[in-house]
C-alpha cells in the first residue's frame, strides 16, 4: 500500500513551488566557481542585509540557547509605532509566506474558493490546494489585476481574495482608485489580502492600511525578505483589525520566528538609509534593464518592483543557456508564460553582465 492511498487526497494536486536556483547548486552541477555566478532569480537585495541588522544578529546569536519571544514584542511594537497601529493588529510570520499558510488554516476548507489573478504569485493557489479549496483565477489583461472582474467572481463559497500589489512575477500595480472601487463591492464575509512584498519600492504607494482603521476584514502583508535583504532569515508580518489578527494568531506555532531573525528585522526596520540606498539602486537598475530590453526590441512589462518580466521566447532555453554563462534568472513556465523570463534587478555590474549574456544567448 502506498502512503498516497491514505494521505489527504488534495496533496496529489499540489504542484510544488519552484524556487530560484541557488548559486551553490548551479556551481555543483556545472563544475563552476560560485564566485563566477550571479543570481538574479529571487528578487533579493543585491546590497545584502543592512549593516545594523548584521550586528544585531551577531549579538542575538549569543542568546541562541534561549527560546525566542514567541510574542515578538519588540518587533511588533516597532511596527505598530511605524504604522500607527495597535500591537495586537500585527502578526509576525516566518516569511510572509507563512502568514499566507495561516490564512489557509484559518479560513479554508474543501469546497471553499479563493480568488486571485491569473498571473498572480503562485503561492495563493498552492495554499488553496493544500486546504482542499479551489482557486478561481481571474483574467488579468496587460498582466495587471482586473479588480472589477475579481469582485464579480465572488461566489457564496469565496473566503479570501489575494491581491499582490505590486504583483510578482508581473511587476504591475493597481492604483488607489481601483482598490477603493473594489473594496466598495466586497462583502464583509470575504477576507481581502493585500500582499505588499514590494511596497517599499513604490514612489506613491496606495494606502490599504486605511481599511484596517475602518475595521474591514483586510490583511496587509509585508516582508523583510525584499528591500530589507533578510530573505534567508524568514521574517514577514501581517497587519489587520484586532479580531481578524486574533483569528489568524490561533493558527500560529508559539515559536514560529527565531530570535536572530527578530533582532535583525528590528534593526533593519530602523535603518532607513539602507532602504533608501536599495530603492535608489533598484530605480537605476530598472531604468537600465528596461532601456536595454527596448533597444533589443524585447517586449517587457513595465515594473513597479525590483524585477522585470521580459519576453525572450523559449524562456526555459534562455534560462538554461544564461546559466551556462553564470547568470541565474527565472523561467516562467510555472506561471504559464513559457516565452517569458523574470529578471531581478541587481547591482549595476550584475545588470550589465546580465544584458551582455542575454545578448550573447539571443545572438544580438
Ligand atoms: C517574495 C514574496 C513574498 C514573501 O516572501 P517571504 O520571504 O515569505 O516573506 C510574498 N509575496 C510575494 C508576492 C512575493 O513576491
Amino acid at each position: 500500500m502506498s502512503p498516497w492511498d491514505f494521505a489527504n487526497k488534495q496533496l496529489k494536486d499540489l504542484v510544488p513551488y519552484e524556487p530560484g536556483k541557488p548559486i551553490e547548486e548551479v556551481a555543483r552541477e556545472r563544475g563552476m566557481n560560485p564566485s563566477d555566478i550571479i543570481k538574479l532569480a529571487s528578487n533579493e537585495n543585491p546590497l545584502g542585509p543592512s549593516p545594523k541588522a548584521l550586528s544585531a544578529m551577531t549579538e542575538a546569536c549569543k542568546e541562541a540557547h534561549i527560546y525566542p519571544d514567541g510574542g515578538a514584542f519588540k518587533l511588533r511594537a516597532a511596527l505598530a509605532k511605524k504604522f500607527s497601529l495597535e500591537m495586537n493588529q500585527i502578526i509576525i510570520g516566518a516569511g510572509s509566506n507563512e502568514i499566507l499558510e495561516f490564512i489557509g488554516h484559518a479560513f479554508l476548507q474543501p469546497g471553499d474558493n479563493i480568488i486571485a489573478a491569473k498571473h498572480a504569485f503562485v503561492v495563493y493557489k498552492l495554499v488553496a490546494t493544500l486546504f482542499g479549496a479551489t482557486a478561481i483565477e481571474v483574467d488579468d489583461p496587460g498582466y495587471t489585476h482586473d479588480l472589477e472582474a475579481m469582485a464579480a467572481a465572488i461566489t457564496p463559497r469565496t473566503k479570501v481574495i489575494f491581491i499582490a500589489n505590486p504583483n510578482n512575477p508581473t511587476g504591475t500595480l493597481v492604483d488607489q482608485a481601483k482598490i477603493d472601487a473594489f473594496m466598495a463591492k466586497v462583502p464583509e464575509n470575504v477576507v481581502v489580502v493585500f500582499d505588499e512584498a514590494y511596497y517599499e519600492f513604490l514612489d506613491n504607494p496606495p494606502d490599504t492600511l486605511k481599511y484596517i482603521r475602518e475595521g474591514r476584514n483586510v490583511l496587509v502583508l509585508r516582508t523583510f525578505s525584499k528591500i530589507q535583504g533578510l530573505a534567508a532569515l524568514r521574517v514577514g508580518y501581517g497587519m489587520g483589525p484586532v479580531e481578524l489578527v486574533n483569528v489568524v494568531q490561533r493558527t500560529r506555532q508559539p515559536f514560529n520566528v527565531n530570535s536572530i531573525a527578530l533582532a535583525a528585522a528590528l534593526a533593519g526596520l530602523e535603518d532607513e538609509e539602507h532602504q533608501a540606498k536599495t530603492k535608489e539602486l533598484t530605480d537605476e537598475g530598472r531604468e537600465y534593464l528596461q532601456g536595454q530590453f527596448s533597444a533589443l526590441g524585447l517586449e517587457f512589462v513595465p515594473s513597479f518592483a525590483n524585477f522585470v518580466l521580459v519576453k525572450t521566447g523559449n524562456g526555459a532555453g534562455v534560462f538554461a543557456q544564461m546559466m551556462d554563462k553564470g547568470v541565474i534568472i527565472r523561467p516562467m513556465g510555472g506561471y504559464r508564460l513559457p516565452d517569458w523570463v523574470r529578471i531581478s534587478i541587481g547591482t549595476m555590474t550584475e545588470n550589465r553582465k546580465c544584458i551582455e549574456v542575454l545578448k550573447a544567448v539571443l545572438g544580438r
